[in-house]
């Protein structure tokens, strides 16, 4: 079960690159960009809902899909440090999954993999078989969930849960199960004492007008038993939003890179830095005059005790 793709070398990641032949979004000459920067362990990059059709000229809402992942992946190759990791949540292709969609959005996302290691969780317009099979040589196998595609991941300041929540293609709510609910218990309780930043495709059912996690309650009612729980990210709404949950749980609701289903709000990416008792959430809006872009939204975690 394929969820994180290991950073390449500068040498197989040009040599992968000779091999697809040249990528129209990322000529060969801009290759340089990529290399050579130091890392900065605590910064995190995400993207959501890029929407990728095979045909890399598809639109959808008057945005081309293709162009708005390719022109969020120059920007981060262009930032002055490389992320600690870089997560695209879910919503890979456009509506269905397909081989094909796979294939342009591993070719649009590649540069991403000389910079750091790339996770994707899947969302409803997601396939799993399709989305397996398009990256099997990256596989990382994990068998504690049957059928679904779960991960954890550990950075300086916090562990990192992956979930899957996708449930039926196509289909607008999610679902996480029971199995991977009594996973995701069992790997909190065993890391007590790090900050844990759980992160979904779908968002809560019950926090906006869009059908979302079915079993939301029961992944509450994990928050509310895990304290280091501090937060929950998700896409799904194409709605950039920051919240607090009642439990004191950070609710961060990622933009699109694709298309926004409410005109007016911004698609793009996010920059997310964990300082010492939270994180920096930054709006990378694609639209540099977007009154959002820019901002900053600093959280603090909850605290450890109720
Ligand atoms: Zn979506």
């Amino acid at each position: 079960m394929p969820v994180t793709l290991s950073q390449l070398s500068r040498r197989e990641f040009l040599k992968r690159a000779a091999l697809a032949g040249s990528v129209a979004a990322f000529a060969p000459a801009s290759y340089a960009g990529l290399f050579g920067k130091s890392r900065d362990r605590h910064t995190f990059a995400f993207f959501s809902d890029p929407h990728v059709a095979a045909d890399a000229a598809l639109k959808n809402s008057g945005v081309n899909m293709a162009d708005h992942l390719a022109a969020c992946v120059r920007e981060l190759a262009a930032w002055p440090v490389k992320p600690a990791a870089v997560i695209v949540n879910g919503d890979l292709t456009f509506k269905f999954g397909l081989p094909e969609d796979y294939a342009t959005f591993g070719k649009l996302i590649s540069s991403v993999r000389a910079l750091a290691p790339l996770h994707l969780t899947l969302g409803n317009h997601d396939e799993r078989g399709n989305f397996w099979k398009a990256f099997p040589r990256d596989a990382t196998k994990l068998k504690s969930v049957p059928q679904k595609q779960a991960a954890i991941f550990s950075s300086a300041r916090a562990n990192w849960f992956l979930l899957d929540s996708l449930e039926l293609t196509d289909i607008t709510p999610g679902e996480l199960g029971v199995a991977q609910l009594d996973w995701l218990n069992t790997e909190l309780a065993a890391r007590p004492d790090q900050p844990a930043i759980i992160v979904a495709h779908h968002n809560l059912s019950n926090l906006v007008g869009i059908p979302g996690l079915k079993d939301s309650a029961a992944l509450e009612e994990l928050f509310a038993r895990h304290r280091q729980v501090k937060a929950f990210v998700f896409g799904h709404t194409h709605h950039w939003h920051v919240e607090t949950h009642a439990s004191g749980v950070q609710l961060i609701n990622l933009p699109p890179t694709g298309y926004v289903f409410e005109q007016g709000r911004p698609s793009g990416w996010v920059r997310c830095t964990l300082t010492r008792d939270g994180a920096e959430f930054e709006l990378r809006s694609l639209d540099g005059k977007h009154p959002e872009h820019a901002q900053v939204k600093k959280v603090s975690w909850r605290a450890d005790e109720a």
